[in-house]
């Protein structure tokens, strides 16, 4: 099975989601010294260009996929209509599928929301400003 997706540009996705998840991936990239990791973001579409076989894809509520990290790849992939919230969970989990795959070589799905669910623990209230929130 394979789900497809178009990237949409920056520009495209409401300031306050994509400043919440900006900052959640510029924060877990510094703790993680991973260097930069830019967000490409998506929109599901059935005629997307972007394929992702489910082997890939972390399905969430009625089969949306949040996020996305390709071993290998420098950036991770969003999903632009989560609102600001589920944008900075998501990107915390994502880079740390980076640092797992950077650092061992592997994808570790347990790992990554433990390490989400702590860092936002210390994080996560700065990760979005309440005044502005459009999700
Ligand atoms: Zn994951």
């Amino acid at each position: 099975m394979t789900y497809r997706y178009r990237e949409i540009p920056d520009a495209d996705v409401p300031t306050a989601m994509r400043r919440a998840g900006e900052l959640a991936v510029h924060v877990a990239s510094t703790v993680l010294n991973v260097g930069r990791t830019r967000i490409a973001w998506f929109l599901p579409d059935p005629h997307g260009r972007v394929q992702v076989p489910s082997c890939y894809a972390t399905l969430y509520d009625d089969h949306v996929l949040w996020g996305m990290y390709r071993p290998g790849d420098e950036h991770v992939w969003m999903n632009a209509g989560l609102g600001p919230i589920k944008a900075a969970f998501v990107g915390l989990h994502e880079v740390r599928h980076r640092w797992q795959f950077a650092t061992a070589g592997l994808i570790d799905e347990p790992d990554a929301y433990d390490w989400a669910d702590k860092t936002w623990a210390t994080y996560g209230h700065h990760f979005w400003d309440t005044k502005g929130t459009d999700q």
